[in-house]
């Protein structure tokens, strides 16, 4: 499915005037895109020249830090949550998947640069996942960041975090598969 991104679409409607199915519409000075209209032909994505419009094939796996399910790990980085609730992007929604124990570790806090053994302990309970995505991140970030996207949301609540997550999708996707040494920071 094709999705454009909210955060660098500017409303040009050009995609508008070249979609063959008439799917695409602006709400809010925002294209749109219509998707039981749309026949995936790309043209879109092809003549948006601010690069808003991507394809979004398949799924992907996101974890939330969280100490009482509700709310993001706030008084201490990510990598000291109790749990991570995971969710799958799929098909345009989010859904919940199921909640993993974050293995207990004592990491020796005097090192500068983070505990490279509490790096493993996080990313070995994080199997399989593409992104992480919690309130603050740890001097261990650089570690986490090699073996999923890390995400840094700038809200308290996991819902909101959601809602934040899915008008970023593009964003996220793009920084999964660029393998990107960087971290990303959503609002
Ligand atoms: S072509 Fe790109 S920037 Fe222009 S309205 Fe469509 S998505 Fe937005
Ligand atoms: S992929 Fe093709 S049909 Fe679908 S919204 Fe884009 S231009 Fe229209």
């Amino acid at each position: 499915m094709y999705n454009v991104s909210g955060q660098k679409c500017v409303g040009c409607a050009l995609c508008v005037d070249n979609c063959p199915a008439e799917a695409i519409s602006l709400e809010k000075g925002i294209a749109v895109i219509d998707q039981a209209a749309c026949q995936e032909c790309g043209t879109c994505a092809e003549v948006c020249i601010q690069g808003a419009i991507r394809d979004i094939d398949g799924a992907f796996l996101m974890a939330v830090g969280t100490d009482d399910d509700v709310h993001l790990k706030l008084d201490d980085h990510v990598g000291n949550s109790a749990r991570f609730r995971l969710f799958q992007y799929a098909d345009g929604a989010l859904s919940y998947v199921e909640t993993r124990k974050n293995p207990k570790f004592d990491e020796d806090e005097s090192l500068q640069h983070g505990d490279p053994r509490k790096a493993q302990s996080v990313s070995a309970a994080l199997k399989g996942i593409d992104a992480l995505f919690g309130f603050r991140f740890g001097p261990n970030l650089p570690r986490l960041q090699a073996n999923f996207a890390c995400v840094a949301v700038r809200t308290t609540e996991i819902n909101e975090a959601l809602a934040i997550a899915r008008r970023h999708i593009n964003e996220i996707l793009d920084n999964i598969e660029q393998d990107s040494d960087e971290s990303l920071v959503i609002q």
